[in-house]
């Protein structure tokens, strides 16, 4: 099973390739990648108290496939992101790629997000907010774009103390 060390960190060229679409006859395979992405996840919020999402190419794991835990699991399994409202808003976003960074980033305040659950149900899920930004943040590692890439403007960057 993958841990925290094999967590790619900014830099690594593969956090900006853009990840393949998960055939379905690939589904028997999900479960182990979750498996993996829940686990990194775990040990990321015991090390740095941050963390609800993660992407599977955070662990070189080049699927389009995003892992949110936060009341409990959810899987989105090829997403596409739809309905993206006019209205921005901006926030301080971090990642668990660049734990002592976060950056400033502009994003959609309510969208929709179409993707197959664990069971290749087809679902939508509407968002706002943080849960909105969450979605984008993640989306955005499937097709190699980072925080950073995405960042308001040259002094949107903060150094974060990590206490653990
Ligand atoms: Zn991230």
């Amino acid at each position: 099973m993958k841990d925290l060390s094999d967590l790619l960190l900014l830099g690594d060229d593969r956090l900006y390739e853009i990840s393949e679409l998960i055939e379905k006859s690939e589904l028997p395979l999900v479960e182990g990648w979750v498996a993996d992405l829940h686990n990194v996840m775990k040990e990321i919020r015991t090390k740095y108290r941050f963390g609800r999402a993660i992407a599977a190419p955070q662990l070189g794991i080049m699927k389009r496939l995003i892992y949110i835990n936060i009341d409990g699991p959810i899987i989105l399994i090829n997403p596409e992101l739809n309905n993206r409202s006019d209205e921005m808003f901006e926030l301080w976003d971090d990642c668990m790629s660049f734990p002592n960074l976060y950056v400033k980033v502009s994003r959609h305040r309510y969208l929709t997000v179409k993707y197959y659950d664990a069971e290749w149900q087809q679902k939508e899920w509407t968002v706002a907010d943080d849960l909105s930004e969450l979605v984008q943040h993640e989306y955005d590692h499937l097709n190699g774009i980072l925080a950073t890439m995405r960042a308001v403007d040259e002094k949107s960057f903060k150094w974060r103390a990590i206490s653990s």
